[in-house]
């Protein structure tokens, strides 16, 4: 059947769906009355053929021919709920990010080594002082701040938010916990500006989850010397930190105690852990302390016993909630863009419905996780958050960051195992936030007892 359009309604209703400022556009380049003429003419299969070549013409220029919306991992926009602050301190690390670490984040992955020259660069941001005060107490929106740093470097790279975390959480919250007014006063400013870099001692060869239980590192005091004997296992940044906070139980008391040790100290030795599949850039050492020597002024006295060592673990695994988000947002944002590239059966794989569905399924994950870790943080800045709060956030998001960098894996067909396409060192980074700062497992039972006020962890 020949196009026919001697039907003046159907023409009319035609008409009102044609752009006119198309077709005029079309008028300056064609005879449009010789065009209509030569097109209401064909057959039904000729019109049919000619419509499908001009379709295939277009896919393969651009997609499915429309404007490709941007790729953003910020899908409700978090953003907008951001001060003026907060979004020039997410675009400084951004920045930071995309410029020095993105080029060299898969070599060093690679070379298990962490690139130290960053530490210079990262000190001329100043992020520190937007989340402490020199004094040791925390900005009004420290842990909101803290949560954008953490997801803007994890986004790119999660040892870096990583060794950020080590240093800047862990040994930095050590000081604020535990420390005298004296030491504060030596360290914290030291510390805010990167001069000197801490690693937090507290994991031991034998004794990981029940630390609190089973710590086998002991101290002694001699006169004004306390005595250290024992071994840390993992711990982040000790082959080259310029400070150790070791945690280790009085023989006396059987108290837990805080020492900050320096690698100089007599007693005390660091091996580098080798062949790790996860945050290969971090470098994480095996600490032995044998008849260690700490002087009573390196003593962290200002402590109550492990009741402190939790609190820096309750406060520190917020952020560590944060990293799983922006490992998430990474690998959703390389999947997204890899979805256009990436052509198959001569379309790009993200016109596909299946592929479509998991980056769908990413998406929703990344965003349910940036919206809980936001609350998350309001309320640690707000002193309303418990360590079921923290738990649940950690669970949750190392659980959804595991489900969306397979699926960024996977998306990525063979690519996906190649550390150039990045998805590969996100996927590997996952196992390493699913197992520290309370395993998951540990975590869950955080969290069930205090739905059901039993506690099930023996
Ligand atoms: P284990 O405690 O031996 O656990 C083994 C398994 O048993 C896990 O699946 C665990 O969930 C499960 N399990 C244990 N108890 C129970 C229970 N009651 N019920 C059910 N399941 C249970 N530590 C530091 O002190 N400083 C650091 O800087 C540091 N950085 C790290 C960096 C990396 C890359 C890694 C991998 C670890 C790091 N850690 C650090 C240590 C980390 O906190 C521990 O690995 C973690 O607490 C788990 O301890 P574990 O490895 O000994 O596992």
């Amino acid at each position: 059947m020949a196009a026919n359009f001697n039907d003046l309604g159907q023409l009319m209703k035609l008409a009102q769906n044609i752009d006119m400022k198309q077709l005029a556009n079309l008028s300056e380049k064609v005879n449009l009355e010789e065009l209509i003429g030569m097109v209401s003419s064909m057959d039904e299969r000729t019109l049919a053929q000619m419509t499908n070549f001009m379709r295939k013409q277009k896919r393969a220029k651009n997609g499915d021919g429309r404007e490709l919306p941007p790729v953003t991992g910020d899908f409700f926009d978090l953003r907008s709920t951001f001060s003026d602050e907060q979004r020039a301190v997410q675009d400084t690390v951004r920045d930071f990010m995309e410029t020095h670490v993105q080029p060299i984040a898969n070599e060093y992955w690679q070379k298990d080594t962490f690139p130290r020259h960053l530490i210079d660069e990262m000190r001329k941001l100043h992020i520190l002082p937007k989340i402490f005060h020199a004094d040791g107490t925390r900005t009004h929106d420290a842990a909101v701040m803290e949560g954008i740093v953490t997801m803007e470097m994890a986004r790119i790279d999660v040892s870096t938010a990583t060794f950020f975390g080590v240093h800047g959480g862990l040994a930095l919250w050590s000081m604020v916990m535990a420390g005298t007014e004296e030491q504060k006063q030596e360290w914290l400013p030291k510390m805010l500006n990167l001069d000197v870099i801490g690693a937090f001692g507290l994991t031991e060869p034998k004794v990981g989850s029940a630390i609190s239980q089973g710590m086998r590192t002991t101290c002694r005091r001699e006169g004004d010397t306390w005595v250290l004997n024992g071994e840390k296992k993992w711990i982040g940044n000790a082959t080259f930190a310029d400070m150790i906070i070791i945690w280790a139980r009085d023989e006396d008391t059987d108290e837990v105690r805080g020492f900050l040790v320096r690698p100089e100290n007599p007693g005390y030795h660091v091996d580098k852990i080798e062949n790790k599949i996860a945050l290969r850039m971090v470098e994480n050492g095996h600490v032995t302390l044998t008849d260690c020597a700490v002087p009573e002024s390196d003593h962290l006295s200002a402590m109550n016993g492990w009741s402190t060592v939790a609190e820096i673990l309750r406060q520190t695994r917020a952020g560590v909630a944060w990293q799983g988000v922006g490992c998430a947002m990474g690998a959703y944002e390389h999947s997204a863009r890899y979805a256009r590239k990436r052509k198959q059966f001569g379309r790009p794989i993200g016109a596909f419905q299946l592929i479509q569905d998991k980056l769908v399924f990413m998406l929703g994950n990344v965003t349910a996780m940036q919206t809980m870790c936001l609350r998350l943080a309001e309320m640690q800045d707000a002193g309303t958050m418990r360590d079921e709060h923290a738990s649940l956030a950690k669970v949750f998001t190392a659980a959804r960051c595991r489900d969306t960098v397979a699926l960024a894996r996977d998306l990525h067909g063979g690519n996906g195992i190649l550390l150039e396409h990045d998805v590969a060192r996100f996927f590997c980074d996952t196992e390493a936030i699913y197992s520290y700062e309370g395993t998951n497992e540990i975590n869950s039972l955080v969290v069930g007892r205090a739905i059901t006020g039993q506690s099930a962890f023996v």
